[in-house]
């Protein structure tokens, strides 16, 4: 199965471009699509996940015409929101039993089966009859991906998963997100690079509405290597350099500012700079990739 998206593009009727030209296609595996609030990203997730329009381009899946005929990609899409209302007093099972019904899963042993299935892929079958309104960040989380899982779906879109996850919760969803990658298209949106360089082979950058950049995070890594510098200063130098310089970050190591620029050549006592996921991202938001 393949996803193609061609020249999609969005204007609200307030006249944001939150789209403009997006393109890609994708095969199965984890795909992470980077980029600050505001970036269009939710525009995008919801127009593949056929609850909002495009107003021009056109997406495939496999066969299907996602923009046309929403029913045939229903069935076969997992879409997990930043934020889905729970019903907090039902109990897991239950819950995940009605969602099985809604999305046609008629015949009981079959449900049953589905729903023990996914329940223990997610790792909730030993909390199955509590009630999900105590669950914690990370078990919500992973009782939305087996809602999402429901029916088989061949185009799973997930929002801002980690957000709020403590660090084991989060290596939790990312190794069952990853397994689920193996035979479906996963895209996960998110403006949290560190788990997009963990997990995706395949990564994009969008930017004003715009798909600014993609590859895989070693590719794009090597391609910004040879123009990034860095050089450790006190906290009052810093806002001279950026007044100065291509500045693209500083942060704060062991109570001193390290500051990366992208040029042609180091900057007077700056060296070269290995490059991580974070120094592409953070040069493609401050304008200075190319
Ligand atoms: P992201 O998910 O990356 O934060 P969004 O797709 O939510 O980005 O938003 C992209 C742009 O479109 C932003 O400028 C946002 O304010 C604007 N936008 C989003 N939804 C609407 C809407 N329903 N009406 C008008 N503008 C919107």
């Amino acid at each position: 199965m393949r996803l193609e998206v061609k020249g999609l593009g969005k204007t609200y009727a307030n006249g944001v471009k939150a789209l403009d030209d997006v393109s890609f296609d994708l095969e199965p595996g984890m795909f992470g699509l980077l980029g600050p609030n505001g970036a269009g990203k939710s525009t995008l997730m919801r127009t593949l996940a056929t609850l909002q329009d495009a107003d021009r381009g056109a997406v495939t899946l496999g066969q299907v015409d996602v923009l046309r005929d929403k029913e045939a990609v229903r069935r076969t899409l997992g879409y997990l929101p930043q934020e889905f209302g729970l019903t907090p007093k039902a109990r897991a099972e239950d819950l995940l039993d009605t969602f099985a019904v809604l999305k046609g899963i008629t015949a009981r042993a079959d449900r049953r089966a589905v729903v023990e299935a996914l329940l223990r892929k997610t790792n909730l079958w030993d909390v199955r009859r509590q009630q999900v309104g105590g669950f914690s960040g990370g078990m919500k989380r992973r009782f939305g991906i087996a809602i999402a899982l429901l029916g088989d779906p061949k185009l799973i879109i997930v929002d801002e998963p980690t957000a709020g996850l403590d660090p084991a919760e989060r290596g939790r969803f990312h190794n069952l997100l990853s397994e689920i990658g193996r035979d479906a298209i996963v895209i996960l949106s998110t403006h949290i690079v560190e788990d997009v360089a963990n997990l995706c082979p395949r990564v994009a950058v969008l930017f004003q509405g715009r798909i600014q950049l993609q590859g895989s995070p070693e590719e794009l890594c090597d391609r910004l290597a040879p123009r990034l510098f860095r050089k450790v200063v006190a906290h009052d130098e810093v806002a001279a350099l950026e007044a100065a310089l291509p500045v693209i970050s500083h942060r704060l190591r062991a109570g001193r500012h390290e500051v990366r620029v992208v040029a042609d050549a180091a900057p007077e006592g700056f060296e070269p700079a290995p490059a991580s996921l974070e120094d592409v991202y953070f040069a493609v938001i401050s304008g200075r990739w190319s």
